[in-house]
């Protein structure tokens, strides 16, 4: 257990739990979907946790799980490798089932008032994976608010969760998801990892709006009586942060974190 132990100079180590690798599905070149079950991390939803591996056994990367805390001490995480990054790669690529991973220092986030008024969620890649564990802890809630999540990539195949955002907003009928892409085409370079996790079920072409998420969230006009919440690249953000507050959100009524 993650207990504090003294250093020696009387401070503390902040405590960390083990948890050990379930499942790693690799969605994409650059991304994959890891679960892991071990101790109970007392974090909250929306928060982030530092994540240590065998791999790097003496680095901690911060990640946003996927699903609410469970006293079962089930984690789920969505990485995306960067390019030339240290640990992200080796997450996407080199985690096996039976690794044991440190989690630790629970940390900032989102959190939406479930009584409040409507949410509008604004989600860039792997921003997603702190707005699907509210989503989840909203549906364990009487009467979720009404809730838009604006789930966004560069085109139709970077939604690496079509899936189970369609599902999800069929079994919650106060979940409207509204996929958006910058590119309405999938480049021509083959995704092996792509190919080989396609499913039927997901968002039509139909479905797709076009543009960054900061064009079309913004689109949309001013959320002045919605809780927003902000989540992706740091550009991302950046950039709908501005177009937000240009076109009337109240600044005091956002929340946001770059990943
Ligand atoms: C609160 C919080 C939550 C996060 N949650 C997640 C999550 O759920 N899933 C996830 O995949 N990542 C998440 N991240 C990002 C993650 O912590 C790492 O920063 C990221 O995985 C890169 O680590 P690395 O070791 O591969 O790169 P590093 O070796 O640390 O960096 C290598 C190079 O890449 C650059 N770089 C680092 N991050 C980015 C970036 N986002 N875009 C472009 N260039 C970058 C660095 O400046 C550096 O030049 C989160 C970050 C924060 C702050």
């Amino acid at each position: 257990m993650g207990d504090p132990s003294m250093l020696g100079n009387g401070a503390q180590h902040p405590p960390e739990w083990t948890s050990t690798v379930v499942g790693h599905h690799r969605l994409r070149h650059d991304l994959a979907v890891i679960r892991l079950i071990g101790e109970f991390v007392p974090f909250a939803a929306g928060q982030s946790v530092e994540v240590g591996m065998p791999q790097h056994p003496h680095v901690r990367r911060r990640l946003s799980p996927a699903l609410p805390p469970s006293l079962d001490g089930k984690l789920e995480f969505h990485v995306r490798a960067i390019p030339g990054g240290w640990c992200s790669g080796t997450m996407v690529a080199d985690t096996r089932p039976g690794d044991e991973w440190r989690i630790g220092t629970p940390r900032g986030g989102f959190h939406v008032d479930p009584d409040g008024e409507e949410v509008v969620m604004v989600a860039g890649g792997t921003g997603l994976a702190p707005m699907r564990a509210q989503i989840l802890e909203l549906a364990r809630t009487p009467t979720p608010p009404q809730t838009y999540l604006f789930v966004g990539g560069r085109s139709p195949r970077d939604l690496y969760a079509a899936d189970m955002l369609h599902l999800l907003s069929g079994e919650l009928p106060w979940l409207t998801v509204i996929p958006v892409v910058e590119d309405l085409t999938d480049p021509n370079r083959v995704d092996e990892w792509y190919e080989r996790s396609r499913v039927d079920i997901g968002f039509s072409a139909d479905d797709l709006l076009h543009g960054t998420l900061a064009e079309v969230v913004g689109s949309h006009g001013a959320f002045t009586k919605h809780q927003v919440l902000v989540c992706g690249s740091p550009a991302m953000v950046a950039s709908t942060l501005d177009e937000l507050i240009e076109t009337g959100t109240p600044a005091e009524r956002i929340q946001f974190e770059g990943l």
